[in-house]
């Protein structure tokens, strides 16, 4: 059996931002990833202010591909009936990207595999033992077949599912029922490049410019709101129709309607204990964003580069850096959640709809 010092368990951006680190300590790690190769995802704005920690992470340059487009802010409807502008222009860093996902996590693997990390692509975590000191971990792919390796050490990255986390007990909270719908279209003309967000009764929408001139659009909503209408691709365009601010874009796109929109969870959540002996959880896995914030990625790999200086620290004896880590967590979700209300309060248009009452109500966690 193969022994390593430290197991991270999912190569999203959290895994790969947690190796990066490690490796920046010398301290040898693999990524096991169920997919067997980089896949798109849900979410692909990262937003202006992330530019010093991309630099920390020395992955700045991964947004030179020109996949990534910059954004150049938010043009939203939200609290009221008129358009406004939110632009990064008169931010220090001016402007953000709208990520092609796939090569975006293409492209973290390949730095991740520079730095000597090996990354075991198509093999799931499904089980992990203490054994004397010592984690065994069991892993499967998808023929069945499995391997074990032995670790001092492991990170549960496995995003929204934290599936390590709680096969040791942790339990996940869910503060919403948000889920995303969405659609991309191809697009005929030019837009200007920002994200689209407009609130609607039921929910809100965003759209935003990807590259090979496509337009993505998503629904967001609570699971129990989401009507079956939406969920087929003319009921779906349909009500994008109705929005003020994004339906006037549809007359730049190839409409088709032929791809069923595809549905993805999006609820806000966090974990009972992000931390135990010889082992934590980063990115969505310790706590995941209301996508209003277009903060997930950008969180994921800045709880990786934490993620990995406390394990190096905890490998090395320090007894306080797991607490630490657990310390800067809750910071940032006690912020997160401030900024959600925030957000949300000040939408009041539909005080009556549950998906807005729910959210005016909303306790800190
Ligand atoms: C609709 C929607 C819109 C969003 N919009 C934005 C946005 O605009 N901006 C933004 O910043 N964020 C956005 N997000 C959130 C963002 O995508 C996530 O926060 C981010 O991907 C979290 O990264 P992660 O590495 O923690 O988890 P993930 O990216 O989910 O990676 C987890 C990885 O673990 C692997 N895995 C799972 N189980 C196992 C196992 N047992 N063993 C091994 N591997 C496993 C998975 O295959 C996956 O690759 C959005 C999310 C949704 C749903």
């Amino acid at each position: 059996m193969d022994h390593i010092p430290v197991l991270i368990a999912g190569g999203g951006p959290a895994g790969a931002a947690t190796a990066l680190s490690l490796a920046a300590r010398k301290i040898p790690c693999i990524i096991a990833e169920a997919s067997p190769s980089p896949q798109d995802k849900a979410g692909e704005t990262i937003p202006a202010n992330a530019a010093p920690l991309l630099r920390k992470l020395g992955i700045m340059g991964l947004l030179e591909e020109p996949a990534h487009l910059p954004c150049y802010g938010n043009r939203f409807i939200w609290g009221r009936e008129q358009p406004a502008d939110k632009l990064y222009f008169f931010h220090i860093h001016q402007q953000g990207w709208h990520l092609d996902r796939r090569i975006f996590e293409q492209q973290l693997q390949a730095k991740v595999t520079a730095t000597g990390t090996r990354y075991l692509n198509g093999w799931r975590v499904t089980h992990c033992n203490p054994d004397d000191g010592q984690w065994t971990v069991s892993l499967k792919n998808d023929n069945n077949d499995t391997r074990m390796i032995s670790c001092d050490f492991i990170a549960d990255a496995t995003g929204k599912s934290c599936r390590i986390a709680r096969m040791l007990g942790s339990t996940r909270h869910h503060a919403d029922k948000l889920v995303g719908i969405s659609t991309c279209y191809q697009l005929t003309g030019v837009l200007p490049q920002y994200t689209f967000i407009e609130a609607v009764q039921h929910g809100w929408w965003y759209a935003a410019l990807l590259s090979g001139q496509r337009l993505m659009t998503t629904f967001m909503t609570d699971a129990d709101l989401l009507g079956p209408e939406v969920r087929h691709p003319q009921g779906y365009l349909d009500s994008l129709r109705q929005t003020g601010l994004i339906a006037p874009l549809l007359s730049n796109v190839n409409v088709c309607t032929e791809s069923e929109p595809s549905v993805f969870t999006a609820a806000s959540g966090y974990l009972s204990a992000c931390y135990g002996q010889r082992w934590l959880a980063v990115g969505d896995a310790a706590f995941s964003y209301d996508p209003i914030s277009s903060y997930g990625i950008t969180s994921a790999l800045e709880g990786g580069f934490y993620a990995g200086h406390a394990i190096a620290d905890t490998l090395a004896g320090n007894r306080d850096a797991l607490p630490a880590y657990d310390w800067l967590i809750t910071q940032a979700f006690t912020r997160y959640t401030t900024m959600h209300q925030h957000q949300y309060q000040q939408e009041q248009r539909w005080p009556q709809q549950p998906f807005w009452q729910r959210r005016h109500s909303l306790i800190p966690a």
